[in-house]
């Protein structure tokens, strides 16, 4: 018999009733929000507009998120990433990032020091070696190697700030002050596939070669293009403790809203750390394939942007747990 169009559309039909897979199918019906981008913090806003201008114009998620958080890496003026981040307790700007695509190609570096981007080094990890994280002076030795250029990141405000900080030395992470604050950015783009990026220089005076979730793929970013993108900022460790972003995403697919699963994950650090988790900060931020999109954080404070077509870039306090 010859297959038809038809015939297979029939035929998909029945097979998506017996194996139970019809909401895949009816939420195929529903055209998705797409392009989209959605980014952590206020700073996600300038971010986004560089990602736009590769999603508007067909271009790959992937190349989107990159560009995009090239913003805030190369922004002196943004303490928590990149240039001009503040340094660990030895006066060190460590930096930590990874990147992942449709395909579940990830890339990852952690405590790379004398590299403005660090997510395309992470990228080039992903592309141009058969690893998935490379550290320290391995990951200086690859980005040198490959052409990325070696540069002082700490500026003169950072380390007047951390000069400071060692008369007391005193390491107490303040929830939503810019002693950290990761950019966690996620995109949908025209053709339906999804990529993510982080990248931070961590919290602030931190032991020299701490790392924390924001380069551990399914902690600080996880990517399933059938199901979703998620990303976190706040205090890496308790992240850690729970593979956040990937339980973010296996909880969407569980049937769970984006913003369902974010509110689960940020409930799982409260049952781990009942006491701890009033002092401190965790958010999550995450879409699914249909381009519907949540967040939620343990305290106040937690903002994030959006880029679609129907919201050109604006910025949102996510709800908390705390109030
Ligand atoms: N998650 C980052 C870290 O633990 C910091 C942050 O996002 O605030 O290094």
């Amino acid at each position: 018999m010859k297959t038809t169009r038809r015939h297979f559309l029939k035929v998909g039909g029945a097979l998506a009733s017996a194996f139970s897979l019809a909401p895949y199918f009816s939420k195929a019906a529903t055209p998705a929000t797409k392009p989209l981008v959605i980014s952590t913090w206020n700073f996600g806003k300038a971010a986004n507009v560089e990602a736009w201008k590769v999603l508007s114009t067909n271009g790959r998620a992937l190349d989107a998120v990159e560009l995009g958080v090239h913003v805030p890496e190369g922004d002196p003026t943004e303490t928590s990433v990149g240039l001009g981040g503040l340094p660990d307790r030895d006066g060190r700007v460590t930096l930590d990032a990874c990147i992942m695509d449709e395909f579940s190609n990830c890339g990852s570096v952690a405590c790379l020091e004398h590299i403005v981007h660090p997510i395309s080094v992470a990228r080039k990890v992903m592309e141009k070696t058969p690893h998935v994280m490379l550290v320290g002076d391995g990951a200086l030795q690859f980005a040198l190697a490959n052409g990325f250029k070696k540069e002082n990141l700490l500026t003169a405000e950072s380390e007047k700030a951390w000069k400071e900080w060692i008369k007391k030395s005193e390491y107490k992470p303040i929830a939503n002050i810019e002693n950290h604050d990761t950019i966690g950015m996620l995109a949908l783009d025209m053709k339906q596939n999804l990529s993510g990026a982080c990248t931070t220089s961590g919290m602030a005076y931190k032991m020299h070669g701490r790392v924390g979730d924001s380069p551990i793929i399914g902690a600080g970013l996880f990517v399933d293009n059938e199901i979703g993108a998620a990303t976190s900022s706040g205090l890496g460790e308790e992240v850690i403790r729970i593979v956040g972003s990937h339980l973010v995403v296996e909880l969407m697919r569980q049937g769970n809203s984006p913003q369902q699963a974010c509110e689960i994950a940020v409930k799982r650090v409260v049952k781990n750390q009942p006491e701890k988790s009033k002092s401190i900060q965790v958010g999550f931020l995450a879409i699914n394939k249909n381009g519907e999109y949540g967040a939620y954080a343990l305290q106040k404070g937690f903002t994030y942007a959006l880029y679609s077509n129907e919201i050109p870039n604006k910025v949102f306090e996510a709800n908390s747990y705390y109030k």
